[in-house]
């Protein structure tokens, strides 16, 4: 498991465009190590390809989920 300082540092890499590929996660728009703690939950579809044809997600309403393992694009501007 990473070290939340591990991960602040991808997280940079990542919003920086260092690290082209690890992507930001698509539902929260940050970056953790867990899955998306965001997400109530999700059902894909997938065809005989293996290729995702739908993805359905269910969201917590906000507030009701957990920030504090995520990071945000907004963290390169606390380091200037
Ligand atoms: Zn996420």
């Amino acid at each position: 498991m990473q070290a939340p300082g591990h991960l602040r540092e991808q997280a940079r890499a990542i919003f920086s465009g260092e690290d082209k590929e690890h992507p930001p996660c698509q539902d929260c728009g940050g970056v953790h190590a867990r899955a998306c703690p965001r997400i109530r939950s999700v059902h894909t579809m997938i065809n005989d390809q293996g290729i995702v044809v739908s993805r359905e997600v269910t969201y917590w309403p906000p507030g009701q989920w957990e920030h504090h393992c995520i990071f945000w694009d907004d963290i390169n501007d606390a380091d200037d």
